[in-house]
């Protein structure tokens, strides 16, 4: 059986460490870094992470304001909110909850987020960064929050120094998950190989692979086999699915009794991922407060 990976414990770990320098930051600076949670709509899930976002803020020192905003709001005043933030000294971070409705122009929105603000690291100056980067996880950068929990959960199971060389699988390539997670991976001097849906023979390419990372949203796609003996299996999938009495539970895209059987290490859906990319949130809020001491606006 496999050593599962706390996820919960983990962030709470990180939350306290990070509660310890954003109160430290606030006794040296009087900064107290301020994160914006915008959701645009009523969909009960995004409405649940948000206001777990903002009640982690308030846990961890952060003063973060939720700014709920009707279904039907244009692109045009979606972006006057954020500008006025990107503005607004008082606040380091802005988070737009997706997906966004349809009519609302996304590329638009996440571009129109200053940089510095950004602390999803989803606009292309952020993602750029990550990608042309020496060393990404250097503590300077805005890094996607999920990719980002991802590396410190695998740093505290392995040791982000024993990563150098190994064979790491990363299923799923979008921008929010799998390609940032590669980036990162490969930063850690990671012989990295990225799998998606039009991959041959998935199973076959991730039997190599010391760390396999499942960011897909198909519940149970990564079986037994699929996963090298003692490999690292980190599942970032949330799917919901039907139980047999009618209710629902939520499950990863790793089936977790098969694969626990085999793997060294695995993450739990839930209580693996999920509080990690909120604690990652947290982070690089203050990571952005932090920067506003060098930047030269400040001085
Ligand atoms: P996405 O739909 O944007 O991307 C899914 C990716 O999976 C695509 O790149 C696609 O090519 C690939 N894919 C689809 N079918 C495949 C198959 N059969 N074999 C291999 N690859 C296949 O999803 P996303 O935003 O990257 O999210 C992925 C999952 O992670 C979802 O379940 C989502 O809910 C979850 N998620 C969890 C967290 C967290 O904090 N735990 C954060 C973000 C996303």
């Amino acid at each position: 059986m496999s050593n599962v990976i706390d996820g919960r414990a983990s962030a709470a770990g990180w939350q306290t460490e990070i509660a310890g320098e954003v109160a430290d930051l606030r006794e040296r600076s009087g900064i107290t870094p301020g994160l914006r949670v915008i959701i645009v709509g009523n969909d009960p899930a995004s409405r649940s992470y948000v206001r777990r976002k903002s009640r982690v803020a308030g846990e961890v020192g952060i003063d973060g304001q939720l700014v709920e905003l009707d279904e039907n709001v244009t692109t045009d005043e979606l972006l006057t909110v954020i500008s006025g933030f990107n503005e607004d000294a008082a606040v380091h971070g802005i988070l737009v909850q997706l997906p966004l409705p349809p009519h609302v122009d996304e590329v638009r929105v996440l571009r129109t987020i200053a940089p510095e603000k950004d602390v999803d690291g989803f606009h292309p100056v952020n993602v750029g960064g990550l990608f042309s980067a020496r060393d990404p996880m250097d503590g300077t950068r805005l890094l996607p929050c999920t990719p980002l929990g991802c590396m410190r959960l695998i740093d505290e199971t392995l040791g982000v120094d024993s990563l150098s060389g190994k064979e790491a699988v990363v299923i799923g390539r979008s921008n929010i998950v799998g390609k940032p997670m590669a980036a990162l991976l490969l930063g850690a001097n990671c012989s990295v190989s990225q799998i998606h849906s039009r991959t041959v023979d998935p199973a076959a390419r991730c039997r190599d692979a010391d760390i396999v990372i499942a960011a897909v949203g198909r519940p149970g796609l990564v079986d037994g086999d699929w996963i090298k003996p003692g490999a690292a299996v980190i599942d970032v999938g949330i799917n919901r699915v039907q139980t047999p009495d009618g209710g629902k539970r939520l499950v990863g895209d790793v089936d977790f009794d098969a694969v626990a059987g085999v793997a060294g290490a695995i993450t739990p859906v839930p209580g693996g991922v999920g509080p990690m990319t909120v604690a990652g949130l947290m982070f690089n809020t203050l990571t952005a407060a932090r920067a506003t001491l060098q930047s030269p606006e400040s001085s």
